[in-house]
C-alpha cells in the first residue's frame, strides 16, 4: 500500500549535511519525496511502501549526521500525491531564518578513509573535509555561511571539486570548505631561521623534525600548536623551558585509540568523546606502563588525551616512529593563540625549532576543548572547539544580553530568544592582547549569531577588567548593566543548563570570588534561584597571609589554618615547612603592626593549605589549583574517617568550621599516617560536610534540589562524593554537564540572572537577599 508521511524536524539540522542525508536514506528505502529547509528546521515528505516509510521515520533520528541536533520530530500521515524521485529544496532560495553556523567538526570516517586511500584523489591530503566534517567556526568571516564569506574564498574550486559541491547527491554538496590537492590549501615547512618552503615534502620534514626530538609549531584548525614527541623527556622539558610553562599539564595527541589505551585508561564515555565529532582533550587516568614522558603532566594522575581531529593531525603519524605527540597551544604563558603564519614565526620563533604552516587563513582563534571523564560521566573543563558557536537552549526567554564573564578562563556569552551562545575560551585577561582578542570576538560572535545586545551583565567585582569594560560600554551605549555575584552566577549557570527555575541550595566552591559584602568568598551555600540568592552558609574565613602571594605559596595557607586551629608551634609538627619559619615571623609581625590580611572563605585555599600541610604541594604553585590537583592525585582510597566540616555559629549565614579537621590532620600526620590516606580522608570529610550542611539547609528551607558548581568541582573526588552523598539523602543533585564548573561557565550564569532580573524589573546590582 502506498502511504505518505510528513516529518517536521526541529533543531540544528541546517548546514550539517542533513538534506543529503535525508536524500540518501529515502533512496536506500526506495521512497519518493521532498525535503526543504524552513525556519528552525526542515520539512520532509516521503511517499511509498508503508514498511519503508515506517523504517524511514524510525531511522531518521538514529542515523542523522553526527553534528545535527534534533530537538523535536513530528510525523503526520498525509495523502499521497504520486511523487516521483526526490526533490531537494535549495536552502539559499528560501532564505527564511538564520542558518545556524555549526562548530568545527572532527574528520569523519569517510574523509579519513579517503585520505588514507592511495587510489583516492585526496590521498595524503591534509585538508580533506565534507558536509559531515571540517572547519566551520574558524573559517567564517561573515554570514550567511557561504564559501565566499569564509577564508576558503582564496581557493577557487577545481572542476572535480566544483562537481562534488554542486551535486546534491554528493557527500560534499555545499560543503563550503571543500578542497583537494589541486585547488585547496597547501602545507609549507620552515626552519626557525629560514624561509618557508611550500614543497611537497613539508609533512615529511615536519615528521623528521619531530622524530629527532625537535619542537615543531603546527598550524592547525583554530590556531598554532607546539608539538614534540611525547615520549621524549628531554624534548618535553625543552618545550616547557622555552614556553615558560613549568608544570601545568600538556595535552597529548595519540596516533589512534590503541596508542591512547596503551598510556591511559579510556572508559566508554571518554572513547565516545575522543572519537566523536567534537573530539576534545579528555583527561584519562594514566597507566603505569605508559611511555609518555613524566614531564608531560607531573602533578596529575591523568593525561589530557586527544585523537587526530583533522587529516593533518593524522598525517603527522604516517610512518612516524612516535605514537604520541605533545600538542599544546601555540602561545607563550597566557598570551592568546597565534593564528597567522608571520605572527607565529615571530612570537614562537624562540620556542619552535621548525614550523609546519599552511595557507588557509584562520578567521578566529579557537582552543581545543577539554573534558574530564568521571564516574558520573564527562565534565567539561573548557568548552571551545567543537562546541562553539553552538547554543545552550534554556526554557526561558532571555532577550539580547552580552555577559562578559570573569577574569580567569574567560568566556563571554550572548543570548537571543531562549538560546545562550557561550564564546570560545578567551583566557586569562591579564594580557592586553587577550583583552583585544576578547573585544574582537565579542563583535564577531555578535555578527555570527546576529545579536545586538540590549543589556550587559558582568561580575560584581569592581576591578575585573571585564567589569570595567562592561561599565564603560554600558555608559557609552546607554545600555542597562547588571552586576551578578560570582557564586550566584556559578549556580545560575547550572540552573540554566538544566532548565530549572525552582529555588535550590547551591554549593559554589572555588578559589575566590567577590562577595556581596565586599569580602572574598569561595565556599558558599546559597539559597538561590535565577533572580537572586541568600547566603545561608560559608566556609569559616581564614586570613590570606600576604594577599595574592597566598595563592602562589600554599605554605602560607597551611600556616594560617594551623594558627586558626590553635596550633602554637607549627614548625615542630611540620618540619617540611621549617624553612619558612622566618618568613612566617615577618608576616605575623606585620599583622601585629596593624596590617590585617584579607580574609576569605575559599575552598581552593583550604585545599592548598591541606596539600602543603601534608607535604604534597610544592613550595610555590605555578598555576591556581596546582596544589589541589596534587592533593587529589596523591589520594589513595582508605577507610580512615576525619571529623567533617560542621555548621557553626548563628546563621544565616552559618560557618562551616574546618578547624577540627585541620587539627586531626596534624595529629594523624604526626602519628605517621600516610599522607596519601590523609589526602583521601580529607576529600571525603570536606565533601561530607558540604552534603550534611546542604541537607540540613534543604530541610529548613523546604528545598529538594542541590546545585553544585565552581572550580573545586573539577575535582572528581569532591564532585562524586557530593553527588552520591546528596542522592543517598534523597536530594536531587545538579552539576554542570554542558558548561565548565570553573569560571568558564560564569558568563552563562550572568546572562541568565541579568535576563530574569531585567524582565522582573529588579535592582541591577545583586547583593543578595538577607
Ligand atoms: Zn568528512
Ligand atoms: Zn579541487
Ligand atoms: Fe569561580
Amino acid at each position: 500500500m502506498r502511504v505518505a508521511r510528513r516529518v517536521e524536524v526541529e533543531g540544528i539540522v541546517q548546514g550539517v549535511g542533513f538534506r543529503p542525508f535525508i536524500n540518501r536514506l529515502a533512496a536506500e528505502l526506495g521512497l519518493a519525496g521532498e525535503v526543504a529547509n524552513r525556519t528552525g528546521g526542515v520539512t520532509v515528505v516521503v511517499e511509498g511502501d508503508a514498511d519503508a516509510a515506517e523504517a524511514f521515520v524510525d531511522r531518521l533520528p538514529r542515523e542523522a549526521p553526527p553534528i545535527a541536533e534534533i530537538r523535536r520530530i513530528e510525523t503526520t500521515a498525509v495523502a499521497p500525491r504520486g511523487l516521483e524521485g526526490f526533490e531537494i529544496g535549495l536552502s539559499r532560495a528560501d532564505g527564511a531564518g538564520a542558518i545556524h553556523l555549526p562548530p568545527d567538526i572532527a574528520t569523519c570516517p569517510d574523509c579519513a578513509r579517503e585520505t588514507a586511500d592511495p587510489t583516492d584523489r585526496r590521498f595524503g591530503y591534509a585538508f580533506t573535509n565534507c558536509t559531515n566534517c571540517g572547519p566551520r567556526f574558524t573559517i567564517v568571516r561573515s554570514l550567511p555561511y557561504d564559501r565566499t564569506r569564509t577564508t576558503m574564498d582564496a581557493f577557487p574550486l577545481c572542476p572535480a571539486c566544483h562537481a562534488e559541491y554542486t551535486e546534491i547527491r554528493d557527500r560534499r554538496y555545499h560543503a563550503e570548505p571543500v578542497a583537494c590537492p589541486l585547488c585547496g590549501p597547501r602545507l609549507a615547512f620552515a626552519r626557525a631561521e629560514g624561509p618557508a618552503d611550500a614543497s611537497e615534502d613539508a609533512l615529511l620534514r615536519a615528521r623528521a623534525a619531530l622524530a629527532a626530538g625537535e619542537i615543531v609549531a603546527v598550524k592547525g584548525l583554530g590556531g598554532f600548536h607546539l608539538a614534540c614527541d611525547a615520549a621524549h623527556e628531554a624534548a618535553v622539558l625543552r618545550l616547557r623551558a622555552r614556553k615558560r610553562r613549568e608544570a601545568k599539564p600538556l595535552a597529548v595527541l595519540f596516533r589512534d585509540l590503541e596508542a591512547a589505551r596503551a598510556c591511559c585508561v579510556v572508559d566508554p564515555e571518554a572513547e565516545r568523546l575522543l572519537t566523536g565529532p567534537r573530539a576534545p582533550i579528555v583527561l584519562c587516568p594514566k597507566r603505569e606502563a605508559g611511555t609518555i614522558a613524566h614531564a608531560v603532566a607531573p602533578d596529575s594522575g591523568c593525561l589530557g588525551a586527544l585523537l587526530p581531529y583533522t587529516p593533518l593531525h593524522r598525517l603527522l603519524f604516517e610512518d612516524a616512529p612516535y605514537a604520541a605527540l605533545v600538542l599544546t597551544s601555540g602561545n607563550l604563558a597566557e598570551e592568546p593563540l597565534c593564528t597567522a603564519n608571520e605572527e607565529a614565526r615571530t612570537r614562537l620563533g624562540g620556542v619552535a625549532d621548525a614550523f609546519l604552516l599552511h595557507d588557509r587563513e584562520i578567521a578566529a582563534a579557537c582552543d581545543d576543548s577539554v573534558a574530564r571523564s568521571t564516574a558520573l560521566g564527562p565534565v567539561l573543563l573548557r568548552r571551545s572547539r567543537g562546541w562553539v558557536p553552538g547554543a545552550i537552549r534554556t526554557p526561558f526567554a532571555l532577550g539580547r544580553i552580552l555577559a562578559v564573564g570573569g577574569h580567569l578562563k574567560n568566556t563571554f556569552c550572548l543570548t537571543r530568544g531562549m538560546d545562550a551562545y557561550p564564546s570560545q575560551h578567551v583566557g586569562d585577561l591579564d594580557d592586553l592582547r587577550t583583552l583585544a582578542f576578547f573585544e574582537a570576538q565579542v563583535e564577531r560572535l555578535g555578527r555570527l549569531v546576529e545579536v545586538e545586545p540590549e543589556a550587559l551583565a558582568c561580575d560584581l567585582h569592581p576591578d575585573y577588567i571585564t567589569t570595567e569594560w562592561a561599565r564603560e560600554r554600558s555608559e557609552r551605549l546607554g545600555l542597562p548593566l547588571v552586576a551578578v555575584q560570582h557564586h550566584h552566577a556559578h549556580i545560575a549557570a547550572v540552573l540554566a543548563e538544566h532548565g530549572s527555575t525552582e529555588p535550590v541550595v547551591g554549593i559554589a566552591c572555588d578559589g575566590t570570588g567577590y562577595g556581596a559584602d565586599g569580602t572574598v568568598w569561595g565556599c558558599e551555600l546559597l539559597l538561590a534561584d535565577l533572580e537572586g540568592f541568600e547566603r545561608l552558609a560559608h566556609l569559616r574565613e581564614a586570613p590570606l597571609p600576604g594577599g595574592e602571594a597566598a595563592v602562589r605559596e600554599p605554605w602560607r595557607m597551611a600556616l594560617a589554618w594551623c594558627e586558626a586551629a590553635g596550633e602554637t608551634a607549627p614548625f615542630a609538627r611540620l618540619p617540611h615547612l621549617a624553612h619558612r619559619a622566618r618568613d612566617w615571623e615577618i608576616l605575623r609581625a606585620a599583622v601585629r603592626g596593624g596590617l590585617a590580611p584579607v580574609r576569605a572563605s575559599s575552598a581552593g585555599r583550604l585545599f592548598d593549605a591541606v596539600s602543603a600541610l601534608l607535604g604534597i604541594a610544592g613550595d610555590r604553585s605555578e598555576y591556581e589549583g596546582q596544589a589541589a590537583m596534587r592533593l587529589e592525585t596523591a589520594a589513595v582510597a582508605c577507610p580512615l574517617e576525619l571529623p567533617p566540616l560542621t555548621l557553626a555559629g548563628d546563621g544565616p549565614p552559618w560557618a562551616l568550621d574546618p578547624r577540627p579537621l585541620v587539627r586531626a590532620l596534624l595529629d594523624l600526620r604526626e602519628r605517621g599516617v600516610a599522607r596519601e590516606e590523609l589526602a583521601d580522608a580529607f576529600h571525603r570529610a570536606f565533601a561530607g560536610g558540604l552534603v550534611e550542611a546542604a541537607h540540613r539547609l534543604c530541610e529548613e528551607r523546604g528545598v529538594r534540589t542541590v546545585a553544585l558548581s565552581g572550580g573545586t568541582f573539577q575535582n572528581e573526588r569532591v564532585l562524586v562524593e557530593c553527588v552520591r552523598g546528596l542522592e543517598r539523602r534523597g536530594l536531587a543533585a545538579l552539576w554542570p554537564r554542558q558548561m565548565p564548573p570553573n569560571d568558564g561557565g560564569l558568563a552563562l550564569g550572568q546572562a541568565v540572572v541579568a535576563a530574569r532580573r531585567l524582565a522582573a524589573g529588579l535592582d541591577r546590582t545583586i547583593g543578595g537577599r538577607g
